[in-house]
């Protein structure tokens, strides 16, 4: 079953390629706080080509160190659908959020976690760093999510 998303009006919808694996991370950082007006984000990165998108988008670029980043919102409601950036242009940071299936998501890793808000209590055995992940330690993470996944015959 590929897995969709849409905005909140539903003009814009996208789809992910079922063989494509969509793993969530919840990020702490300020930026993500008051970006997103809440206490996290949680972003999943898929490859763009195994990403499509229906309906007509806005965008924003805005510079962060050095690379652009390119927001990507519905024309019509202005939900933020995705992010991608010229760093790696073969990638989708989707906003899972907007996933259909969002209630069903567990991060499989939290970042920038010196940043959280005190109230936010993070399950046990879920790896957390104190900031960004080297890819590395990030790789490692969605091992450990990968494993425990197949661990519980889910897959
Ligand atoms: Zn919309
Ligand atoms: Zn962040």
């Amino acid at each position: 079953m590929p897995k969709t998303g849409s905005c909140e009006c539903g003009a814009v919808t996208y789809r992910i390629a079922a063989d494509e694996p969509v793993h969530v991370y919840a990020c702490h950082c300020l930026d993500c706080q008051l970006r997103s007006g809440s206490a996290f984000a949680e972003h999943a990165m898929v490859r763009a080509a195994s990403f499509e998108c229906e309906g007509e988008l806005e965008a924003y670029r805005r510079k962060i160190e050095g690379m652009v980043s390119e927001e990507l919102f519905c024309r019509e409601c202005h939900t933020r659908l995705f992010n991608r950036n010229d760093v790696l242009p073969g990638m989708v940071f989707l906003r899972a959020g907007t996933l259909n299936e969002r209630q069903a998501i567990a991060p499989v890793a939290h970042l920038w976690t010196s940043r959280k808000q005190a109230w936010v209590m993070l399950p046990e055995g879920v790896p957390a760093f104190p900031e960004s992940p080297t890819p590395a330690e990030f790789g490692a993470a969605i091992a450990q999510a990968q494993s425990s996944v197949e661990a519980a015959g889910a897959v």
